[in-house]
């Protein structure tokens, strides 16, 4: 019998251990990582750099609060965000989009935000009522007043900027929504209409930053300069941090009191984001490039001709593998699982991969000729 609430469809794969790309479950059972827990352990499992300064930082301090001076939190920031930005430590993803959120409204006055359909920012009251997607937010209205949705890559959007606007929010892929990326025109576009009106653009980059895309943020690639960024997921590597980083200019908003938490830049936190913000060098990044690369290659050439897929998505080692509605996702995850690799869904029966960004060339290759090699298969198979 379960002690938990049933919030999560679970697989029955207990995973205990992992080194590198690969992890072992209760029974021993080894596995190729394509998901990096959900683009949280990005360096892996066991990463000999980041575990030693976390294992270094546990044996001296692991908490203290946010009344006193944060050496670590400096330098953190200092990694994390230019001299013209400010950071804001939380826990979550979800918790750097309240932020945002309560930032947005404080500095500009004004209470309106536009987000997206399909879009997803977290599962708090502010971060929900911002989410495109229904289904998360059914049965818990009252939601957040004054959240509008516009369709993302829709140029009707933008001439739903207007004064009236606090801020918008988006992702530049949609995650959760199924990894579909923003058009360049219409997002350098949403981003002219944001600055001509004087309207924050929020970026979530709670996915698909931390070199996940094959830059720092995925927003560079388009050129943006947003006014505040969120981050989570992989900036701690797999301990609980978040982070809300806003132009300097914003800062006279989030004054003393203004708004705070207990756990955020909690120091073990710190000690693994400082770590993996080190590891994400220039070098690291030109590296995952390079390897995108050749999965996307693989992509174009072995996995979208397959019948059982209708396309592919994304950038970098953000990866959507759009299955034909024969081929239900969560029965190709269950094939990849017995086969020996771990892969995720996402939504419109797509299969995301999210592989750790340390994997290898041949890693990533073994992991995409199963994957071929199953969508292969038989629609009939039963697992
Ligand atoms: C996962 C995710 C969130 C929520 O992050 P949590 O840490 O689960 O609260 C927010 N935005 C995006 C884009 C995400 O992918």
């Amino acid at each position: 019998m379960t002690h938990l609430f049933p919030t999560y469809d679970r697989f029955p794969i207990d995973l205990v251990s992992g080194t590198g790309v690969h992890l072992t479950d209760a029974t021993g059972q080894t596995y190729l990582d394509m998901t990096s827990g959900i683009g949280v352990c990005s360096f892996g499992y066991a990463h000999p750099a980041i575990t030693a300064a976390v294992s270094d930082q546990m044996t001296r301090l692991w908490h203290t609060s946010n009344l006193y001076a944060s050496a670590l939190q400096e330098h953190t920031a200092d990694l994390l965000a230019t001299p013209a930005q400010r950071v804001f430590f939380c826990n979550s993803g979800t918790e750097a989009n309240e932020a945002a959120l309560k930032l947005a409204r404080k500095a500009t006055g004004r209470t309106q935000v536009l987000a997206f359909n399909n879009g997803f920012h977290g599962r708090t009251f502010g971060a929900m009522s911002m989410t495109g997607n229904p289904s998360i937010r059914e049965g818990f209205g009252p939601l957040v007043p004054d959240i509008q949705f516009a369709d993302y890559n829709d140029p009707a959007a933008v001439t739903a900027i207007t004064p009236a606007l606090a801020a918008v929010i988006l992702e530049v892929i949609q995650g959760e929504g199924g990894v579909y990326p923003a058009d360049t025109t219409w997002l350098t576009a949403i981003a002219a209409a944001c600055h001509q009106n004087g309207v924050l653009l929020i970026v979530d980059e709670v996915q698909t930053g931390i070199g996940r895309t094959g830059t720092r943020f995925g927003y560079q690639q388009y050129g943006l300069t947003p006014d505040i960024v969120t981050c989570a997921k992989a900036l701690g590597n797999g301990l609980p941090i978040g982070a809300m980083i806003g132009s300097a200019a914003l800062a006279p908003a989030f004054g003393p009191g203004v708004h705070g938490s207990t756990f955020g830049g909690n120091l073990l936190a710190l000690a693994a984001a400082s770590a993996v913000l080190t590891a994400l060098t220039p070098d690291f990044l030109a590296q995952v490039q390079h390897k995108a690369i050749g999965v996307w290659q693989q992509l174009t050439t072995e996995i979208a001709p397959l019948p059982a897929v209708t396309g592919v998505s994304g950038r970098g080692l953000m990866i959507g593998i759009h299955l034909a509605p024969d081929r239900p996702v969560t029965t190709v995850i269950r094939q990849l699982q017995a086969a020996g690799v771990l892969t995720l869904a996402a939504k419109h029966n797509t299969l995301r991969l999210l592989p750790p960004l340390i994997s290898t060339p041949a890693e990533l290759n073994l992991g995409l000729t199963t994957i071929a090699n199953v969508l292969k298969e038989e629609p009939h198979e039963s697992l």
